[in-house]
């Protein structure tokens, strides 16, 4: 098969191929990587002789990769996702009433949908850099579950790095742990005197001036920015749509667009996905952004779904990219313009075909806690305030079909949240347990470019 290639949002950025996309991460010219067309993909091809979940993301994801990854790869990538999971079936999907579903997205190492994705990119890193024999500097900057995800994801990996970049005592006792006691030794974690924003801001500029560093190794980022940890949450939209007799509207709990853009690129490749609806907590500038054109960025503001808190949600711009026909001159003024002053007006006719595309609906803290304490006596479930932001948004609309709900943590990542809501700490699964005894290891550092170098060494 020939190898598909890659365009950049901003359209300043030679081809690429899907390695490519995988060891950079963001485009040189500061946009987004995308495919140069969408695959059709056809959903009994993928789900045929009773496919597992290994299997279908294999089959999903082959466009995508062409030859940009060594023989097996893929396969070996998708195999490991599904080994780390807990769930036989992966992604459960748990109908709650009639025609309203709950898709656990949870069942993997650190119990959030990000492993889902973050362990795929780690298998399929490994194979390149043996490949080629490099050494790979990987930095992340999280607010609690993507650093969790990652760290176990490339714990030990030979030949990779990893520095992880948390704002200090910004993120719960239960997602430090998970990112401090790993005792690898190719992991770095350092707690930032500063917030996440700060965090994001460091991250920028370690890779743009990465020549600082005392090193060979190439240094990339796995936020999900990176094209492959994106495309990786889209077979989980295809195991469900197989799931249902007929194409569900699907609610995704949104920060940085992420996991609801992998819905979008699953339907544009002509699975069968219903509409797609973003819900946000009260850190709203996508949901403002789809009710006025005008894109602005304001102070993220703490909620109880803090892996939400999301002022400039960066995949956005692949949506908005589509939406002006791939008009990479358009795209690229209108995401300079929204970095210098914060704020953008969108075309008109942009934000009719956005508003084709995607809807999107804010939830406020008053109705997280409402949804959790509902779902809880309705339904007999205990659930994390980022899917109650999800289900509340879900139980408003109107159902003329079945309506998927995304749950994208445990509940039990979140006791605090949980604890105030129901009044009880939710149970702990398996993975989260033990966690206290063991011993932690982080550095603390000044929020400059200067304290985080020094660190890395
Ligand atoms: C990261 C995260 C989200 C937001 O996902 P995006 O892809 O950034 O929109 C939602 N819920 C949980 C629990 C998360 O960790």
């Amino acid at each position: 098969m020939a190898s598909p290639s890659y365009v950049s949002t901003r359209g300043r950025s030679p081809l690429t191929d899907f390695a490519g996309t995988v060891i950079n991460g963001i485009a040189p010219d500061g946009g987004l990587f995308a495919p140069s067309t969408w695959p059709r993909l056809n959903l009994d091809d993928l789900t045929a002789d009773g496919a597992d979940y290994a299997t279908l993301a294999e089959r999903l994801l082959t466009p995508f990769v062409g030859e940009g990854l060594p023989a097996g790869a893929l396969a070996a990538a998708a195999r490991r996702v599904q080994a780390r999971f807990s769930h036989p079936d992966v992604v459960p999907l748990v109908e709650l009433e009639p025609g309203l579903h709950v898709l656990e997205l949870f069942h993997g190492p650190t119990a959030a949908f990000k492993d889902l994705a973050m362990q795929l990119v780690a298998g399929m890193a490994e194979s390149l850099l043996a490949e080629t024999g490099e050494r790979l500097l990987l930095v992340t900057a999280t607010s609690g579950d993507t650093g969790a995800a990652a760290v176990n994801a490339f714990a030990g990996a030979e030949r990779i790095d990893l520095v992880v970049l948390h704002p200090l005592d910004r993120v719960s006792p239960m997602q430090r742990l998970q990112m401090t006691t790993s005792g690898a030794s190719n992991v770095l974690n350092l707690a930032v005197r500063g917030d996440f924003d700060d965090c994001q801001r460091l991250l920028k500029r370690l890779l743009s001036e990465t020549g600082k560093t005392k090193t060979t190794r190439r240094v990339s980022s796995v936020n999900s920015i990176n094209w492959a940890r994106l495309s990786g949450q889209a077979p989980y939209y295809a195991a469900t749509a197989a799931k249902l007799a007929e194409p569900a509207t699907y609610v995704v709990p949104t920060g940085n667009f992420g996991d609801a853009f992998a819905g979008w690129v699953a339907r544009q490749c002509g699975l069968p996905i219903g509409d797609l609806v973003a819900a946000t907590n009260r850190n709203d500038a996508l949901v403002r952004a789809l009710h006025t054109g005008v894109y602005e960025r304001t102070q993220a503001e703490p909620t109880a779904s803090v892996s939400m808190d999301v002022q400039a949600p960066s995949n956005f711009e692949r949506l908005v990219f589509e939406a002006t026909g791939r008009d990479a001159d358009l795209t690229r003024g209108l995401f300079e313009d929204f970095n210098k002053a914060g704020r953008v007006t969108l075309p008109g006719e942009v934000l009719a075909a956005l508003r084709r595309e995607m809807s999107a609906v804010s939830i406020s803290e008053a109705e997280t806690v409402a949804e959790m304490q509902r779902t809880w006596r309705e339904n007999g479930r205990v659930i994390c305030p980022h899917t109650a932001v999800a289900l509340h948004a879900a139980r408003r609309i109107e159902r003329t079909g079945p309506v998927v709900a995304l749950s994208t943590a445990h509940p039990a990542k979140f006791p605090d949240s949980v604890e105030a809501a129901l009044g009880f700490a939710p149970e702990r699964p398996s993975q989260l347990q033990g966690l206290e005894g063991r011993a932690e290891r982080f550095e603390t550092v000044d929020a400059t470019l200067e304290a985080v170098l020094a660190a890395i060494g």
